[in-house]
């Protein structure tokens, strides 16, 4: 017999699954019969191409048995089996990433829910939640009967491994129980656990039956086996014969969420590729939203046979949220991952189930019913930033998406969508106008906003980290082209009227001379100096030419450590503001570079730029302050 040691995470995660776990105990067989039945998954996928490895039992399936004396369950699959290095390694390491994090989350949980067990894929360790001591014996699929292993801990720092005998190809997992933990032992107990959890799981998994002994006068285990759970997966069901508590009893098994999905689909797509979909939108983002090579949330079968967790081949990258199950009757069994990326009937797939889970959004977000677009409304808080990642990704879709965006704006705070600011543009308004800052407050303080404020046009106000990005691949709404607030010359068009032109036009000949000197003095900083109409009570405020990028996308860029080609921006000057009347009025070369430097800096500011000398700026403005300016 060898000991070994547990990896340290093993041995955190292990701690905290014996010491913390509180609520939701039972959830410890849903995740051993779920490794069973991967265990035989695996079986049958390996099998395809070497069918002796079913020796004589081609019939997959898990049996529970329980030893009320010796106070153990045991359960026990004839699937895969392990070797004995496997057994080490699988048993006693973690190999994926984020273990730290994961963590993190269970140690910040008052509630120390053991679902949350599950939802990492540690599932294994959860039989330590009622076990003091756990016997795993093995073989796996095609080694002899003396290549068997007997692994045993008791769920601290070691475990122990040997060689064993062992004919049946296939695993049994031993729970001995802890004490108080004997409730686990009783058979209604077990088959109503498993009819919570484990109906879904395709294999058939057994118990045995028990009789009434009249002498004991209790429940006796006799010979015979009888399947306990539907043994069908949900999704092979008919719609009709399926309750809503069902389905979302079935998300939560794959999801490992506690709260009820948001909406679902299940459709059988009949047609030149057949395939049955069942797809989930979760209530709230997971932990891991950001991840963007994270595992995937919808698992691909072919005729009822798991192949793998596959989000990429089946969901767009910026549906990575969405859960459930595509079962197709077409693609081959043995399909690897780059057939998967190639195959003509995937990408049908894929292109079929973006536009269900669209057209599940659609009828959220359209809704007569109040409540649906409250739905809709907390679906976009959580997930409208992954969504407009869409925008880019998906041109095929883009007009749909852009239909379910949902901004803040100068007219409300959040849920405008394009339509409703189509509604409310004013007479002769061609452009969807726009601004975008890091903070919903400094959007709405941008000096850019001020003359769309005074004449009541609703500007949007961006403020997610992908809305730049959004914004490089989006130019217009049925017709309408959007613009920034802070890009190109300042044209209302129909807005303006001729008065306001013909006098914008008369300061701007006027103060000719001033922005040549301003252009001179703050040729280092700034493309051009110009009289605007935009501004209303700011002195100043920068913009950049149409075709260059916006200072708050050269901020992010930089920010993510990716170099910004730079441009010079455009300072703009309000003519009519007692700083540039003041201006105007200063003769003396230095004192005029002071004011034109002060005005480009604080310009900078309110958008929430970084001055590159802030000593400098503050000592300009001490200059002005005791007066010597
Ligand atoms: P996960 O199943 O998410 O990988 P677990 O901690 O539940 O994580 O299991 C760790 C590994 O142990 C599995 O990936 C599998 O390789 C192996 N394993 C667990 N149970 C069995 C079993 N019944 N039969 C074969 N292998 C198993």
């Amino acid at each position: 017999m060898n000991k070994h040691a547990f990896q340290a995470e093993v041995k955190q995660i292990l701690h905290l699954v014996t010491h913390s776990l509180y609520s939701n105990k039972e959830i410890f067989l849903r995740e051993l019969i779920s490794n069973a039945s991967d265990a035989c998954d695996k079986l049958r996928f390996e099998a395809l191409d070497r069918p002796e490895l079913y020796e004589d039992a081609p019939a997959l399936e898990v049996r529970i048995a329980v030893d009320e004396a010796a106070r153990t369950i045991t359960i026990r699959d004839n699937g895969i089996g392990m070797s004995a290095e496997e057994a080490i390694t699988h048993l006693g390491t973690i190999a994926r990433s984020g273990t730290r994090e994961f963590m993190a989350k269970l140690e910040g949980d008052q509630k120390k829910d053991a679902n949350l067990i599950g939802q990492f894929g540690v599932g294994f360790y959860s039989g330590f939640i009622v076990a003091d001591r756990i016997t795993v014996e093995s073989r796996r699929a095609g080694l002899a009967a003396d290549q068997g292993v007997r692994w045993t801990s008791e769920g601290a720092g070691e475990f122990d491994v040997e060689t064993i005998d062992r004919p049946a190809r296939g695993t049994d997992v031993i729970l001995h129980l802890r004490e108080g933990e004997d409730e686990f032992l009783a058979a209604w107990k077990l088959r109503s656990i498993v009819s919570r959890y484990s109906d879904h799981i395709s294999l058939p998994i057994l118990m045995r039956k028990q009789s009434w002994d009249e002498e004991k006068k209790a429940q006796v285990w006799t010979d015979d086996w009888e399947t306990i759970n539907k043994a069908a997966a949900l999704w092979t069901r008919a719609k009709s014969d399926i309750t809503d508590a069902q389905y979302q009893d079935f998300y939560k098994q794959i999801s490992y969420d506690s709260e009820p999905a948001l909406a679902y689909t299940h459709n059988r797509v009949e047609g030149r590729t057949e395939y049955t979909q069942l797809l989930y939108i979760p209530g709230k983002a997971p932990f891991d939203l950001w991840n963007r090579d994270k595992r995937g949330g919808v698992k691909l079968y072919v005729k009822r046979v798991f192949i793998m967790d596959d989000a990429e081949s089946l969901m767009p990258v910026y549906l990575r949220f969405v859960k459930g199950v595509i079962d197709s009757s077409d693609l081959p069994l043995n399909v690897s991952r780059e057939l998967l990326q190639e195959s003509r009937d995937v990408k049908a797939i894929r292109e079929g189930s973006t536009k269900r889970v669209l057209s599940m959004l659609e009828s959220m977000a359209d809704s007569e019913d109040a409540g649906e677009r409250e739905k809709y409304a907390r679906f976009w808080k959580d997930f409208g930033a992954v969504l407009k990642e869409g925008l880019g990704e998906d041109h095929a879709n883009q007009e749909r998406l852009a239909k379910l965006l949902r901004f803040a704006s100068t007219h409300a705070d959040e849920g405008v969508s394009f339509a409703d600011y189509v509604k409310r543009m004013k007479e002769g308004q061609e452009a969807i106008y726009y601004v975008t800052a890091d903070t919903l407050v400094a959007a709405k303080s941008s000096p850019q906003l001020e003359v769309f404020r005074k004449k009541g046009i609703e500007v949007l106000l961006l403020t997610d980290r992908v809305d730049e990005w959004m914004l490089s691949h989006l130019y217009e709404f049925e017709g309408h082209s959007l613009q920034s607030v802070a890009k190109g010359a300042f044209d209302l068009g129909k807005l303006q009227d001729e008065e306001e032109k013909k006098k914008s036009e008369e300061t701007a000949t006027a103060l000719k001379p001033v922005l040549e000197r301003m252009t001179a003095a703050l040729k280092e900083r700034a493309k051009d100096v110009r009289t605007t109409t935009r501004l209303v009570d700011s002195p100043a405020c920068l913009v950049v030419e149409d075709g260059d990028m916006s200072g708050h996308l050269a901020r992010l860029l930089k920010q993510a450590g990716q170099s910004a080609p730079s441009s010079l921006p455009i300072l703009e000057i309000n003519a009519e503001h007692a700083l540039v009347r003041r201006l105007a009025d200063t003769e003396d070369d230095a004192r005029f570079a002071d004011l034109a430097q002060v005005l480009f800096d604080q310009a900078l500011l309110a958008e929430g730029g970084q001055l590159e000398n802030p000593a400098a700026y503050v000592q300009r403005i001490n200059r002005m302050l005791v007066g010597t300016v």
